[in-house]
């Protein structure tokens, strides 16, 4: 038997805004323990939160980004739990009415255009931190953390394979760091993952029974995570056991899935609506204003660097990645159509010069003035100095030699002092010429135009017969 496997991603995204969700707490990593914290974010009695305006324009920017409804009349939840690094005993978060609703995100899986729906994004936010490892005994607490705004991207099961769970992964990691709403370092947890995996009989429109993996914090991490689920669920199906849905930890150590527990309920966390803030009025207005802020999204980079300018998709990917090259990018081929040479030199040479004069540099190559290897030299002559690109060639001595007098007369020198290796030319050895060629450019320090040089050598040496 033959199976399809179906993957749900969760991403918890930490949005980079100065304060907390609902205090005036400072949101920042690496601070020292406890230092960011007040009665709103510890849920001391009588404290109440307000709403940071902040964190709403950046999740629905992240809506926009990804193709979602924005909802107008949105508000906030209580999940209740209780876990020591929650000190209120539940978290504000959304069930009811998200903020952000059926989107998508385009991901390229082996050149095929791929919709990844999005189910939602609500709000969160996060919890303290539990520090295990430092004494044997003892968990210490940090509540710094508590209160900093989430917001959880939610797919529909549509990713089939490991590869689009990559794509999309990186796809939104990039997204997220495009429109600015999140660093996304990854090592410091701005950036988390729930899997959820399931298998069903090949063709099957029916669902399997899923399996949640939950708080993955590194994408290497959830991509095993699916491989070792996916196949563990197909060896128990072979078996003829059946898959029930289960809340598994990903035990990042040893590699595999351990029960955490069945599948918990949503009436389990005894939702309710949020009663300590007033519900959030969303307004055409604001919807469009913050639409006039996102820049070109990376895909749509990606399909008119590979398309348009025929970029290689690693080359176009290179450049994609770093939003301040591409953008560089994006700024040259509108004054210039080198395409290749500009995406190369960008990537291998990228200068702090204007765009204009990163261009000319490349005319220079085009007209054959400089050759291709002085270009990394040139651009850093100019950033240091602050200076155009012809003051750079000047300063380095590298402009080259066109003028076809001035290299006619050292062609002639040359073929004068060495009558023994034209002689050899004109007796067929062919590779006297290189010779020649060697002396001139000693001759002229190297800045003799090469392919004029070349092409006149011939003639001259053939007019001298
Ligand atoms: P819950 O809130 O109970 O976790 P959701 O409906 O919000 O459930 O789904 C959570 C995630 O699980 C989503 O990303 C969704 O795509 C995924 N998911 C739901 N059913 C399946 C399934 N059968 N196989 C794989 N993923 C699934
Ligand atoms: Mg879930
Ligand atoms: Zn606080």
């Amino acid at each position: 038997m033959e199976y399809d496997i179906r993957i749900g991603l969760e991403v918890h995204c930490e949005l980079n805004t100065k304060s907390k969700m609902f205090c005036s707490c400072k949101n920042s990593f690496g601070d020292s323990p406890n230092e960011n914290c007040c009665p709103v974010c510890t849920g001391l009695p009588g404290a109440l939160p307000s709403l940071n305006k902040e964190a709403v324009k950046k999740a629905i920017k992240t809506g926009l980004a990804l193709n979602c409804q924005i909802n107008n009349n949105t508000y906030l939840d209580r999940k209740n739990y209780f876990y020591p690094d929650l000190p209120k005993a539940y978290q504000i978060s959304q069930f009811y009415e998200p903020i952000c609703q059926n989107g998508y995100l385009e991901i390229l899986d082996n050149d095929i255009i791929k919709k990844i729906r999005i189910k939602e994004i609500h709000f969160e936010e996060d919890a303290g931190k539990l520090i295990h490892d430092r004494y044997d005994d003892l968990t210490l607490i940090d509540y710094n953390r508590c209160g900093v705004p989430l917001i959880e991207i939610v797919t529909m099961p549509d990713i089939e394979n490991i590869n689009q769970a990559k794509e999309f992964l990186d796809g939104i990691k990039l997204l997220l760091k495009y429109i600015g709403v999140s660093e996304c370092k990854m090592e410091q947890g701005m950036l988390r993952c729930d899997v959820n995996v399931s298998v069903m009989e090949k063709g099957s429109e029916t669902l399997g029974n899923r399996l949640e993996m939950k708080n993955i914090n590194s994408f290497s991490a959830a991509i095993k995570a699916i491989e070792y689920e996916a196949k563990r669920q197909i060896e128990e199906l072979r078996k003829g056991n059946k898959i029930i849905s289960q809340t598994r930890k990903w035990d990042s150590i040893n590699e595999k899935s351990v029960l955490m527990r069945d599948k918990e309920e949503s009436a389990d966390y005894r939702f309710f609506k949020e009663p300590d803030i007033p519900f959030i009025e969303i307004d055409d207005k604001i919807i469009s204003e913050i639409k006039r802020e996102i820049p070109i999204l990376p895909f749509e980079r990606f399909l008119t660097y590979t398309k348009k300018y025929n970029l290689s998709k690693d080359d176009a990917m290179t450049l994609i990645r770093d939003k301040e090259k591409s953008d560089f990018f994006d700024k040259c081929v509108l004054i210039n159509n080198n395409y290749k040479i500009i995406s190369n030199k960008i990537i291998n040479d990228f200068a702090k010069i204007s765009p204009e004069e990163f261009c000319r540099v490349i005319d220079f190559v085009n007209e054959g003035r400089i050759s291709n290897s002085s270009v990394g030299k040139i651009f850093q002559e100019m950033e240091k100095n602050n200076i155009s690109a012809s003051d750079a060639l000047d300063n380095l001595g590298l402009n080259q030699i066109n003028d076809e007098n001035y290299i006619e007369e050292i062609i002639k020198t040359v073929l004068e002092e060495n009558e023994k290796a034209v002689e050899d030319f004109k007796n067929g050895k062919k590779n006297a010429v290189g010779f020649l060629i060697g002396q001139c450019m000693i001759k002229s320090k190297g800045k003799l135009n090469p392919q004029i040089l070349n092409s006149m050598i011939y003639k001259i040496i053939e007019k001298g017969e």
